[in-house]
């Protein structure tokens, strides 16, 4: 099987989940899985081979694809946390969801300046986790190499609104 096959057929669809209407893309048993788990984090970094200097995994799903591809590529981790867990100086930001605001948050002083950082993620939706990531990473002085991403969720205009930036999903749906 193909390494999008042997990811896909591990992603399980709960419907309704958080809230009625949303079909909830579950990618925990995709980690579970040994094989699907290197598959997976292999896949996300091929495409930006030798163009990244770090992966910027985004908080919570993507540090464990990040850190899995990190041992794969030689590239350390860059944790894009959410807001008020990192302990020394910060660059904070703030991005809209359906319902309220969120916030994403580095260390500004984490990497040199001009790191090129692969921004990695599980599922990429209206874009707006990841366009708040790559502005941070470019507010703190370092370059966007890319997004990555197992699963892009088309419709929702994740793409457009990372436009200027290359996207990279391994899976559609
Ligand atoms: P966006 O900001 O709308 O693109 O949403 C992407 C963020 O929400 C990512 O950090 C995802 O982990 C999370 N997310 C959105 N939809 C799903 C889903 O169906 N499954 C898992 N995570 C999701």
């Amino acid at each position: 099987p193909s390494a999008a096959d042997r990811v896909a057929e591990r992603i399980h669809v709960i419907p309704d989940f958080p809230e009625t209407g949303i079909q909830f893309q579950d990618l925990t048993p995709v980690f579970s899985h040994g094989v699907a788990f290197r598959v997976l984090c292999e896949a996300l970094v091929d495409p930006f081979e030798e163009r990244f200097d770090i992966l910027g995994g985004l908080e919570a799903r993507g540090f464990i694809i990040a850190g899995g591809a990190s041992l794969l590529t030689g590239a350390g981790v860059l944790p894009v946390r959410k807001a008020g867990k990192l302990p020394r100086r910060v660059i904070t930001e703030t991005y809209e969801l359906e319902y309220g605001v969120a916030a994403l948050e580095v260390h500004e002083d984490q990497l040199p300046p001009g790191s090129r950082v692969l921004v990695i993620d599980d599922v990429l939706a209206t874009g707006g986790t990841a366009l708040a990531a790559c502005r941070l990473i470019e507010r703190a002085g370092w370059q966007v190499a890319g997004v990555s991403v197992a699963l892009e969720l088309q419709g929702l205009g994740g793409r457009e609104q990372l436009e200027g930036y290359e996207v990279y999903s391994l899976l559609q749906r």
